[in-house]
């Protein structure tokens, strides 16, 4: 059974890069029918935060991203990794070290000076006693000191490590704490990943961590290293770029199948396919045909497909998470038009969720000024006459409809010798407040009968005033 894992620290947001690795990894394994597992690496406790816990529960619940098991939290494991290392100095393959730091930092400068690679020498490898009672040492893993470590990543190929390049890390620092590769490798193993798919910055990593694995008799696990995300400049992805965490992109009106699906072509392709529906990526992602190269990341293809999901999404689902921004906004939708008829309505002039729910204020509060532009344009005198014809006709509608209305302005536009639009547009603001809006038929459906006359003889008052 396949079984991958996404394993973030909680040190900041979940952010694109983060969230894009959790997505391979997830549809890795669901694409073999495996598991997918969540695992809060959260052993520096300096650094991790309950609110980075949170970004990262809510962006996976947001994007759908959901596991079979997890979260786990490594702060909860830390008996399990003492008895790990406990059991690789009874058997060998870790020892204690009780260099100083003075001893360290001499040792680095010198391999420094004579252009080395700063690595522990090894000078405790075969201490057989403790230099003095009560010393203070940490623990290191004894690395096999020749032959080289090789993996075959499924994205970047084979890789080979020669071991006379790893020194002995270190695993247990002097307080006792597990080090990072120590626990990634513990828990791998007792969680059964078999697919390791992670940011390649951790490719440096593999090899102690394979040489830790085979020390514990474990399997290795196959790896996948995603590569970065860079800004438009070339630059790594950071906040310069305005790249924030994963729930501020809800917040800004992003649909989550727009982010996933534009995660999911950042650094993968089929074919030239652009949009891909949870079910195909499940069905045709191939870890294999992820890019080697970085990705550079591009706001004005995510505002595309976001267009795209507003377009053609579910109404519904589209309505659920419209209805958070009105909330955000404290705008109570509950005496107004059904959400999803909204976004029906809507749906053709918004990119994001945002701009459709400031675009429909008006369908469920009154608004006080009318937009200045669009007033002095068609809110006129001349029109006083035609509009209040139309009230009354309007007025007269038994069943209320946009088709209703529609009739019932042609006949008054003609009456008065005026083309349609001359109309329509002054009845627009006179109940939009603005010039913009869906259909004047849908939006005269969606305000109902009552708010249409009750919003006209605001006009009317509003253009006699004018014309005094
Ligand atoms: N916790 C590590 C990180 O956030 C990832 C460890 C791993 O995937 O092996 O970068």
């Amino acid at each position: 059974m396949i079984k991958t894992r996404f394993a973030p620290s909680p040190t900041g947001y979940l952010h694109v890069g983060g969230a894009r690795t959790a997505l391979y990894a997830w549809l890795y394994a669901r694409h073999h029918g495996g598991q997918f597992v969540l695992r809060i690496e959260d052993t520096d406790r300096e650094r991790s935060t309950p609110e980075s816990v949170q970004a990262i529960l809510d962006g996976m619940a947001w994007l759908g991203l959901d596991y079979d098991e997890g979260p786990y939290y490594q702060t909860e494991r830390m008996d399990r990794y003492q008895e790990v290392i406990n059991q690789l100095v009874d058997e060998g393959h870790a020892y204690r070290c009780y260099c100083s730091r003075e001893r360290l930092d001499d040792l680095r400068a010198e391999q420094m000076a004579a252009k080395q690679k700063p690595r522990y020498d090894g000078r405790c490898r075969h201490l057989s006693d403790s230099p003095q009672a009560d010393a203070p040492y940490v623990i290191r893993f004894r690395n096999p000191t020749d032959g080289i470590v090789v993996f075959n990543d499924q994205i970047r190929g084979a890789i080979s490590f020669n071991n006379q390049e790893l020194d002995d890390l270190i695993i247990a620092r002097s307080d006792g704490t597990p080090t990072y590769n120590l626990t990634v490798v513990v828990d791998d193993v007792d969680m059964g990943i078999t697919h390791v798919v992670r940011g390649d910055d951790h490719v440096n990593n593999t090899p102690r961590q394979i040489n830790i694995l085979k020390a514990l008799g474990a399997n290795i696990p196959e790896y996948a290293h995603v590569p970065m995300i860079l800004g438009d400049d070339g630059k790594r992805l950071s906040k310069r770029h305005g790249a924030v965490g994963v729930m501020q992109y809800r917040d800004d009106g992003y649909l989550p199948e727009a982010l996933l699906n534009y995660l999911v072509r950042l650094g993968w392709s089929h074919g030239d396919q652009e949009i891909f529906s949870r079910e195909e990526m499940i069905e045709l992602f191939d870890v294999g045909a992820v890019s080697k190269s970085a990705a550079a990341f591009n706001t004005s293809k995510l505002k595309w497909l976001n267009q795209h999901y507003i377009k053609e999404g579910d109404a519904e689902l589209i309505a659920e998470r419209l209805a958070f921004h009105f909330e955000q906004q404290n705008i109570d939708v509950s005496n107004g038009p059904a959400l999803a008829d909204l976004v029906l309505a809507q749906r053709e002039r918004a990119k994001t969720l945002v701009e459709m729910a400031n675009n429909s204020v008006f369908f469920f509060q009154e608004f006080d000024e009318y937009e200045e532009k669009a007033a002095k344009k068609n809110l006129r005198p001349v029109v006083l006459g035609p509009l209040q014809a139309l009230r009354t006709a309007l007025s007269e509608i038994t069943e209320w409809s946009g088709e209703a209305v529609h009739n019932v302005l042609i006949t008054t536009a003609e009456k008065h010798e005026l083309k349609l639009g001359k109309l329509a547009q002054p009845l627009r603001v006179a109940i939009c407040g603005c010039g913009v809006s869906p259909p004047i038929d849908v939006t005269t459906e969606l305000l109902g009968k009552e708010t249409v006359l009750k919003r006209l003889d605001k006009a009317l008052a509003y253009i006699s005033d004018r014309a005094e």
